[in-house]
């Protein structure tokens, strides 16, 4: 049952987005209805590290915390890039014969719906986009500059990395600070050691991964234990997913209703265009919600469906979409990993997830990748995968090579810039439903010769250090095989120009002066790899703030 009103805002979705935005809007003294489609977890209770057979279990997946999906166009395999196929010692799922049309990854669109959105099985990389990726077009030509500048987002950048608790070394990496990190950085692990070791002498400049995982104690969450399984979730609550950062903060204001297994079916519009309630499905139950302010913070696929969804005789396009840009522009994320086993290396299993990064190993391509240490994050930190994916033989010679081995993986990962294609988008699907009766989401991406030509670099930046570190080679993996969703954006992007973007600079809809987006959606680029939280965050606090009527702190830069 749905509270009654009272409400000065309604925040839909609870992830990155939709966290910042409510907390900031709660901070500022608005009553804040935040309705989320999925399920609360409960760190200490669902996330069972410790139970025999771990390795095997992923985030856990309980009903009504996985949006169903369908898939368009994809791409193909392209023979002309066979080079880039993944492959493993132990076999490979995905391997598919050139020209076939290119899957979704085993794993498909892995984004989890819940409490805390994607940041709930997030690694936690708490990254600033570089100054440049704001201005990618007028710099390379390619893509579309963004209506805001670096300088826009610096202050929010800092205040979510305090929320949030990032731990770095403030290391010099381009991207200017008007405070130091929160926390002091984490010591790198055995791993990361090898890759600075190795990159520095190819001229890779491997440096401290800005993370968000306490390195001490911090808003009364304790520090990192490193027990190495970000991905699978976190039992501590150090990490900094929106459930135990910003929404712990908004509840303790008592301005904070949070209503889980709240699915939003629909907005509707009033006779002056702003958005005047949203349809709700809660507990079986179909609902109305009035909505005196509106974020909508469902993701970079929810978000476009629920506009899409909102169509009416009005609006026979859908709400927020008089460009016809909802749901275009669809990034997906560009990325290459190759693992192996380096003789002498030990301990690598231990650690804390992606604690180094290099942000731009190539001359030719700056800023338009970066690598980082991916060994945990791969899975390679368990004797299932060490004996299904590294290891060759049976019986006794797998047990003999397991224990002289284990320990010595080694992986690093690639993620590049995507720019916008005609061919990538969400739309949805009217012959195929959800359990509500709703068309679900098509998402169709290809891969461009621009992106496969970065992918090849990217390969070659991963294979040159890892040859540098004395890799033997066990297992390679990229986006040329399986379009991947890890980073997903663009689909309700920002602009100046109503004509061509959904959103304006700083997030509120063209077309409705009520209706504010606050998720990855907003992203007119992609960056140059950079992990996407930190910006969502970033330009959800700002855009709760503008919406609240509060100017923006100025900025040093
Ligand atoms: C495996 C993995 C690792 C990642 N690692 C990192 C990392 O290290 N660093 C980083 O910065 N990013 C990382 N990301 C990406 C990051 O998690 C996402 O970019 C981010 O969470 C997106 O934020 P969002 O607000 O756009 O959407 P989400 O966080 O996905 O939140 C959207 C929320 O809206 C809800 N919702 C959707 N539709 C409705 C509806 N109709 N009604 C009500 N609620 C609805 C969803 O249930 C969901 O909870 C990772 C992602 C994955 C999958
Ligand atoms: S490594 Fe640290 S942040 Fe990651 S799950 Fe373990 S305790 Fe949490």
């Amino acid at each position: 049952m749905m509270p009654g009103g009272g409400h000065d805002a309604v925040v839909i979705g609870a992830g990155a987005g939709g966290g910042a935005a409510a907390w900031q809007l709660c901070a500022l003294g608005l009553k804040v209805l935040l309705l989320e489609a999925g399920p609360a977890f409960d760190p200490a209770t669902d996330y069972p590290l410790t139970a025999p057979g771990w390795e095997r279990h992923g985030f856990p997946a309980p009903p009504g915390s996985r949006a169903m999906l369908s898939y368009g166009d994809l791409g193909r395999l392209d023979p002309a890039t066979e080079d880039l196929a993944s492959w493993s010692r132990g076999g490979f799922p995905w391997r598919l014969p050139p020209g076939a049309p290119r899957p979704p990854s085993d794993v498909g669109y892995a984004h989890v719906q819940g409490v805390g959105g994607s940041t709930l099985h997030f690694v936690g990389e708490a990254h600033r986009l570089h100054p440049d990726a704001f201005c990618r077009h007028s710099l390379t030509g390619q893509g579309v500059d963004w209506p805001i500048g670096y300088n826009d987002l610096e202050p929010f950048y800092a205040l979510a990395e305090e929320v949030t608790g990032v731990a770095g070394d403030g290391a010099p990496d381009g991207r200017p600070r008007s405070a130091p990190y929160p926390l002091p950085p984490h010591a790198l692990g055995p791993g990361a050691r090898a890759l600075v070791a190795a990159g520095a002498r190819i001229g890779q400049h491997w440096q401290v991964n800005p993370r968000a995982a306490l390195s001490r104690p911090h808003d009364d969450r304790p520090a990192c234990n490193y027990c190495g399984q970000c991905s699978r979730g976190c039992p501590l609550g150090d990490k900094g997913s929106t459930d135990v950062t910003y929404l712990r903060r908004a509840a303790a204001t008592g301005r904070l209703t949070l209503v889980p297994g709240a699915i939003v079916t629909r907005l509707r519009t009033g006779p002056n265009g702003t958005i005047v309630r949203a349809e709700v499905v809660a507990g079986g139950r179909a609902q109305t919600v009035e909505t005196p302010l509106l974020f909508l913070c469902a993701g970079a696929v929810q978000t476009p469906r629920l506009l899409l969804l909102s169509a009416s005789a009005d609006l026979p396009r859908g709400v927020a979409n008089s460009s016809g840009q909802v749901g275009r522009n669809f990034m997906e994320t560009l990325m290459w990993r190759s693992s192996g086993l380096v003789p002498g290396l030990t301990g690598s299993h231990r650690g804390l997830p992606a604690d180094a990064i290099c942000w731009a190993p190539d001359a030719g391509d700056p800023g338009g990748f970066r690598l980082n240490h991916t060994t945990l994050e791969a899975g390679l930190n368990g004797p299932i995968a060490y004996a299904n994916r590294l290891l060759a033989g049976h019986g006794e010679a797998l047990k003999a090579a397991l224990r002289a081995r284990f320990g010595s993986a080694l992986a690093v990962g690639a993620i590049g810039e995507v720019v916008p294609d005609a061919r990538s988008a969400v739309t949805l699907v009217p012959e195929r439903r959800d359990a509500l009766g709703l068309p679900v989401a098509r998402i169709s991406s290809v891969l461009t010769d621009t992106a496969l030509a970065r992918l090849r670099r990217m390969a070659a930046a991963c294979r040159a250090v890892l040859a540098e570190a004395g890799a033997e080679l066990a297992e390679e993996a990229g986006s040329r095989d399986a379009f991947t969703a890890t980073h997903v954006f663009g689909t309700a992007r920002m602009g100046r120009d109503p004509a061509t973007s959904v959103a304006d600079p700083l997030g509120c809809s063209h077309d409705h002066a009520n209706l504010w987006i606050a998720d990855a959606s907003l992203f007119p680029g992609s960056g140059g790899g950079e992990s996407p939280s930190l910006t969502i965050m970033a330009l959800a606090l700002r855009a709760a703030r503008a919406a609240a009527g509060e100017g923006p702190p100025v900025s040093p830069y």
